[in-house]
């Protein structure tokens, strides 16, 4: 049984009240690790240690912040493997995929300490020569991030990053299903040398400890990736003490294949972010839409190369996908497949429990494609989070912008043609955050990341994901 601790003002530390929190590995539905779970009491002792750290870490020059991130991100990448083996028990994703998040995680590092070192100021003209304004940008003060369980490192780097680049110091609450992971890379920051305070993290209940957070009048942000129900809770939480919040929340994103794309690429873009993680990422396909002369030929292709992937322990051996993490996703997931079947669906592939003794106890199930849906179905209009897609035909690009307009959500869209103009048109039409063309992959770490509608507000990645932890200042100054 693995044994962690939390991070309170640089000591690792059980839960005052020495309760517990459980953590199972999905592959086998077993609990094979423990964490601490923290209360009010010790989450105010998080508080206290971040604000008492501010001071000193904010008056520290960006250069000096930023050799902090360079020497915790080169801490990170010496761990790699023993981090993504935490990660891919706790969370299910394969070890090669859970090898890229932390590297992942690492760059996010390296990346802030150079944008921390690029937060320019501005100087403005007034009428009077002997008058300037100057804008300048200081550090919010304590910064509480709040992330899930898909992504465990990397949505917390970015929120690390951005925070400390900025001279921010941080209260982490991280995920139950995965704290382990989360908790390795942290113990990288303070390897690295970041004093005692700048960086605290908690593993508990997001409703517990939530509510301390955004009531606290130290904490002045708050950083929040997870579900678009929840962000309705935190927003609510922070308006009495009127505090910065970001929200990175759910997703229900369409890919537009258009008859002129090149359909290989298409589908092999289909099947990887239908199903990679399975399907439980916040930009994750769940709705195509293809045009009606190529829809056939785009779901065979589909079929036949969603069939080649393999499930099973990533740990053991080298499959495509894992378990899910949590049996709520295999709940929702079935969820969506009856009633989109109830409905009139067809299951083009997929749709149950994968067969084979090892599959029998973990959180195991097919990728599943479902064909002639319509969007009075669930799994077009809500966030299934899980490895199950809705295919249907358009027969006019007007129609395939309704139709990928036509949920809550704005997070992100995918589209597929090799007709620059339509892919000029349709990326300004979607209603999303952020549009990839002809590739599946809308988010890169130096451009701005973040969702439109019920997906939230505020951004990641980029400069913008260092000015969420900056506050404007406007000097004017008469030289005398
Ligand atoms: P969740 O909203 O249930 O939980 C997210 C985090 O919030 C967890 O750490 C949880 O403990 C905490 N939490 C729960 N209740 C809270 C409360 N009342 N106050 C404060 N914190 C609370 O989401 P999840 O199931 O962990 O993650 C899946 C969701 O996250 C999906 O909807 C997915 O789309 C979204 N997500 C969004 C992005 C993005 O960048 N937009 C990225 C990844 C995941």
């Amino acid at each position: 049984m693995i044994k962690e601790l939390m991070l309170i003002n640089g000591e690792w530390v059980e839960a005052e009240s020495n309760d517990k929190i459980e953590v199972i590995n999905p592959a086998y539905g077993k609990v094979f690790a423990i964490v601490p779970k923290a209360h009010k009491e010790d989450a105010e002792k998080a508080i206290n240690a971040a604000n008492k750290a501010f001071e000193k870490w904010s008056s520290l020059s960006p250069f000096k912040r930023g050799a902090y991130l360079r020497k915790a991100s080169e801490v990170v990448f010496k761990n790699l493997d023993e981090i993504a083996k935490l990660m891919t028990q706790e969370q299910g994703k394969p070890f090669k995929e859970a090898v890229g998040e932390v590297e992942k995680g690492a760059k996010i590092l390296k990346y802030y300490a150079e944008e921390g070192e690029r937060i320019y100021g501005r100087i403005i003209a007034n009428e009077e020569e002997d008058i300037e304004s100057r804008v300048i940008y200081q550090p919010i003060g304590v910064a509480a991030a709040i992330s899930p369980w898909n992504y465990p490192i990397e949505l917390l780097a970015w929120k690390i990053g951005g925070a400390l680049a900025s001279g921010c110091t941080v209260v982490a609450k991280l995920p139950s299903e995965t704290p382990l992971s989360p908790l390795a890379f942290i113990r990288c920051v303070q390897e690295a040398g970041v004093p005692a305070g700048v960086v605290n993290a908690l593993t508990g209940s997001g409703s517990e400890i939530g509510p301390v957070l955004f009531n606290s009048k130290i904490v002045k942000k708050v950083a929040f990736t997870g579900s678009t129900e929840t962000g309705k809770v935190v927003l609510s939480g922070c308006v009495d003490t009127l505090k910065k919040v970001s929200l990175e929340l759910g997703g229900s994103l369409p890919m537009v294949v258009c008859k002129d794309c090149n359909l290989d690429v298409a589908v092999a873009g289909a099947v990887r972010r239908s199903f990679r993680n399975m399907g439980q990422i916040c930009i994750a396909i769940n709705r195509i839409y293809v045009d009606e002369l190529v829809y056939e030929d785009f779901l065979k292709k589909f079929v036949e190369q969603t069939k080649k992937l393999t499930i099973g322990d990533g740990l053991k051996e080298d499959c495509d996908l894992g378990p899910m993490c949590t049996i709520g996703g295999i709940e929702t997931t079935k969820k969506h497949i009856e009633d989109a079947v109830s409905k009139g669906a067809k299951i083009a592939f997929g749709g149950k429990k994968p067969a084979g003794e090892k599959y029998n106890e973990g959180y195991f199930f097919e990728p599943t494609i479902l064909r002639d849906v319509n969007h009075n179905m669930l799994v077009m209009q809500e966030e299934t989070f899980g490895p199950v897609v809705g295919v249907m035909p358009f027969k006019t690009i007007e129609e395939a912008i309704k139709l990928a307009n036509d949920t809550v959500y704005g997070l992100a869209a995918i589209i597929f043609t090799e007709n620059l103009s339509l892919a000029n048109y349709l990326s300004k039409k979607i209603q999303a955050g952020n549009v990839a063309i002809n590739n599946v992959d809308a988010g890169v770490i130096n451009a701005p990341y973040g969702g439109w509608k019920d997906s939230g507000f505020g951004h990641e990645h980029g400069p913008e994901g260092l000015y969420e932890y900056l506050l404007i200042k406007h000097v004017r100054v008469r030289y005398l």
